[in-house]
């Protein structure tokens, strides 16, 4: 295949993201040069046991090292930053972001162990010139300090990729998204607006942080005993809230979980938490009564390692919840994760603790963080694009947001697939090509394909179960000793030693029909009595358990 990048026009392919929620990575190429937009991880679901987070697959930048000129990251939220650590050393280029999301990108390389790294800080508003780019990074309210969408200028015209967005009007950090930066822009003229997906099919606005302190000091006087509120550790401006709320109501806070830390640490190190109540310390519980306590926990996605979902097992060293304590669901379920949040409620209320959900009460205890309809029409109507391509977010939300601009007489959308190359000019923007695109899992240490032999048995194990059998023959193929045979995960009608036996026999059966005269190895043998006996089990079981016989042949 041609290089797609060998040509002069500007061209735009999301590698990540534009089909799922997460794995954000976005791609740009203007005359031969190219620079990535953000690089985050997506939650593994049930389909991949075993594994906790999915990355894009980088091959295409990889391939095309040496005209990567940057990666941009848009701010600090996992779906956008948490697949960096893991795979900048295979493309190494320059990573270009705002100082709060530098300084947790840093403490991510530090853990990963990743060196010689690249981070430039830059500055909200500021023309940047890469390669045959210019870059302008514009400051955008999120639930995370420092977001900003990134307007792209190029010989072949302008676009704006938006990031995640709303129009909070009264942000608890960073800025509001200000009519006037994007008004500014848009007398230059957009191409193309790329935007943020999440909430295109829901009506009105996200609403604003700031109504969180009221509403979380509503839903804290309610409580008795011991409270924990929990969020995503990025969101800094909702873990001030809390702060300022528990306060208002006499409790102290402490700070629960890893990710939290590093966080909360990172905010302060870039002055963002300025007139905050000081955070007590795990060392501190233990002196504090159950009502003068607000925890501020990890998990709220029920991620089975994270803070909450081992309180809520009762695994948790110092922290317990029981009857008449509270947890607050202070974050909204990202698609795919309600069976574990579940998990984690359904062992809290067995110990008797309250729960309570954004939909539990009438009372602000979440906004998101994403642009819903109004917000977008607002948005459109400031930047006046001539196209409109969603992404960030599933085929539905994509959709939506199309229709959106549609209704708003954008002249044209279109709803990409990750991995379509659309040409956004010379000449009206169009899908002109496509490029593979692939998912990574990290599994423990080691990054592996999604399709990995290891993750496919996994599955296969989980539905099917497995029988394996070890077989010493001598050379005369008679069985040598006993024939060891194990089933996992199998379950009939018959008793477990009727069914061993059963299998035994089987398998002498096809041992004895193997032709001892003809010179076999012992590759051979096992997989005559795998097919044989994989056959036999079936029937039995009626499944197709996977099947596994390892022969030891002596003097053959
Ligand atoms: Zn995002
Ligand atoms: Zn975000």
């Amino acid at each position: 295949m041609s290089n797609i990048f060998n040509s002069d026009e500007f061209l735009f392919t999301p590698l990540g993201g534009s089909e799922e929620f997460g794995a954000n990575l976005n791609l740009y190429s203007c005359n031969g040069e190219l620079i990535a937009i953000d690089c985050g991880i997506a939650f593994a679901d049930e389909r991949f046991p075993g594994i906790d987070i999915l990355l894009p697959d980088p091959w295409l930048l990889e391939e095309n090292k040496e005209r990567l000129k940057a990666l941009i990251i848009t701010h600090a939220h996992e779906d956008h930053i948490g697949a960096v650590p893991h795979l900048w050393e295979r493309f190494k280029c320059p990573i270009y972001t705002t100082k709060f999301t530098a300084t947790v990108l840093r403490k991510k390389f530090d853990q990963e162990g990743v060196e010689g790294t690249d981070i430039r800080v830059i500055n909200l508003n500021e023309d940047i010139e890469i390669g045959v780019f210019t870059i302008k990074a514009l400051p955008v309210s999120h639930s995370v300090p420092s977001s900003f969408s990134v307007f792209i200028q190029t010989p072949h015209g302008n676009v704006l990729h938006s990031g995640d967005w709303n129009l909070d009007p009264a942000p608890v950090t960073g800025s509001r998204t200000e009519e006037k930066t994007f008004q500014k822009i848009s007398d230059k003229g957009i191409i193309a607006y790329i935007g943020d997906s999440t909430n295109a099919q829901v009506n009105g606005f996200s609403g604003s942080e700031a109504d969180i302190e009221k509403g979380m000091i509503e839903e804290f006087k309610k409580c008795k005993g011991k409270i924990a509120v929990t969020s995503f550790s990025s969101n800094i401006g909702r873990v001030i809230s809390i702060a300022r709320a528990a306060e208002k109501v006499g409790r102290s806070v402490v700070l629960i979980g890893r990710s939290l830390h590093r966080m909360v640490g990172s905010a302060y190190d870039c002055g963002l938490m300025q007139d905050i109540p000081e955070f007590l310390t795990d060392d501190d519980i233990s002196h504090i009564a159950d009502e003068n306590v607000v925890f501020i926990v990890t998990g709220s996605q029920g991620e089975h390692r994270a803070a909450l979902a081992r309180i809520a097992r009762g695994e948790y060293s110092s922290v317990s919840l029981n009857k008449g304590d509270s947890v607050i669901f202070s974050a909204r379920a990202i698609p795919g994760n309600e069976r574990n949040i579940n998990t984690v409620k359904n062992n809290l209320s067995a110990a008797g603790v309250r729960i309570v959900t954004p939909s539990d009460t009438k009372n602000t205890i979440h906004v998101s963080g994403h642009p819903c309809k109004e917000e977008i029409i607002q948005m459109l109507q400031w930047v006046e694009p001539d196209c409109v391509i969603p992404v960030h977010g599933e085929r539905l939300q994509l959709d939506a947001q199309a229709k959106l601009a549609q209704a708003c007489q954008v002249k044209r959308t279109i709803v990409p697939n990750n991995g379509s190359v659309i040409r956004l000019a010379p000449g009206e923007p169009e899908i002109i090509d496509h490029v593979e695109t692939r998912m990574l899992a990290v599994d423990l240490t080691r990054i592996i394909p999604v399709n990995h032999q290891s993750i496919t048995a996994r599955r296969k194990l989980q539905y099917s179960g497995a029988v394996h059998a070890s077989i010493v023959l001598d050379g005369d193929l008679k069985v040598l000793g006993e024939i060891k045979i194990d089933t996992i995960g199998l379950t009939c009608d018959r008793n477990d030693d009727c069914i061993i036996e059963d299998l035994e026999e089987n398998i002498l059966k096809s041992i004895c029909d193997i032709e001892a005269d003809i010179v076999r190895d012992e590759e051979e043998i096992s997989e005559t009595i795998r097919i044989s006996l994989r056959r036999y089990v079936s029937d039995i079981f009626r499944l197709k358990p996977k099947t596994t016989i390892h022969v030891t042949c002596l003097d053959i």
